[in-house]
């Protein structure tokens, strides 16, 4: 698809437009973890429960239930994720009962993560291969609302309206790097190992809860570090893949079209792009474009694009308004 630099970053900011509110969702659901993971410990805390003693069996069977409600509507790789998660997990004790919640808290907001990554970027590169701008426009505003109630299922909220709304077979754009889900399994299971450590520390000690809440908050939301912690990874992991997707797509068609040469152009957000100010208004072969160097993405967070140069186009004044010349004279 042929796009003048107008169009470009018109489209550009739709796509960059639909992923601030998918980024809104991801740390939504993160704050919303991490209320329940200190609801889930405190209530523990305060029934005053002896660690090692048998669990009622009832707990245990809504347990083992809300496990299997869960993952009866996931795809293999979901499941095999949640087999990870709940591997060395034994429900006898008490103390094996407040590890197995907090790990299924995390588990539901790493699956509503994945299909909302999955989810979000997948209409991108079809947009960006449309003959015209306009059917392109319509491609990115149709993309479907993920956005959850946060009630319903007793592990996670967001998940039910993502299962509702993206089949379990939906695949990652070819465009994305695709470690970019075994990056959040691991994380994931990182994420898990830490909190049922602080958890089984809050269990144990029984005292000053102000100290374990703010080691959770610092995992999963970062607490009042700049860098929001987990969910500060998982909106990056976001923004990444929007920025492959629109980028890598983009470099495809110019080479399938044999366009010569390309511009690169910063756009002016409030997120960007301070590193890419001296790129921007460069123009560059398409044949020497390299990701990181002269091609966007530069950096995390970034989001540059790039627009076509033809030599039979007023390419550099195609934005220009000739108008506010006469105005001058
Ligand atoms: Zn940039």
């Amino acid at each position: 698809m042929k796009l003048s630099k107008d169009q470009a970053i018109r489209l550009a900011k739709l796509v960059y437009g639909q992923e601030s509110k998918r980024v809104k969702e991801i740390e939504q659901a993160y704050k919303q973890l991490q209320t329940d993971t200190i609801d889930t410990i405190n209530s523990y805390v305060n029934d005053d429960k002896s660690w090692n003693a048998k669990a009622p069996l009832d707990d245990i069977k809504q347990l083992l239930e809300d496990v299997k409600n869960l993952y009866d509507d996931l795809n293999d790789d979901e499941q095999n994720l949640v087999r990870m998660a709940f591997s060395d997990n034994k429900l006898k004790s008490n103390g094996d009962m407040l590890l197995a919640k907090v790990t299924g808290l995390i588990i539901g907001v790493a699956i509503y993560q994945r299909r909302q990554l999955i989810g979000g970027t997948a209409d991108i590169s079809k947009a960006y291969e449309v003959k015209s701008y306009q059917s392109a426009k319509k491609i990115i505003k149709k993309t479907p609302k993920l956005s959850g109630k946060t009630q319903g299922r007793r592990f996670s909220s967001n998940v039910d309206v993502i299962m509702q709304k993206m089949a379990r077979n939906a695949v990652l754009d070819r465009h994305i790097d695709t470690d970019i889900i075994s990056s959040i399994n691991k994380q994931t299971l990182q994420t898990i190992r830490k909190v049922r450590d602080i958890a089984e520390r809050a269990a144990k000690s029984n005292k000053d809860s102000l100290n374990w809440q703010n080691e959770v908050a610092n995992v999963l939301t970062g607490g009042n570090r700049l860098t929001n912690g987990q969910m500060g990874r998982a909106a990056g992991m976001i923004r990444t893949a929007t920025a492959q997707s629109i980028n890598r797509t983009t470099l495809e068609g110019l080479k399938k079209r044999k366009v010569k040469r390309y511009k690169f152009v910063s756009l002016e957000a409030p997120t960007t792009c301070a590193d890419c100010h001296n790129l921007d208004g460069k123009i560059f072969n398409v044949a020497d474009a390299e990701e990181g160097v002269n091609y966007p993405l530069i950096h995390i967070n970034c989001q540059c694009i790039v627009t076509e140069v033809n030599e039979d186009d007023d390419w550099d004044t195609s934005t220009h308004d000739i108008t506010e010349d006469f105005k001058k004279l």
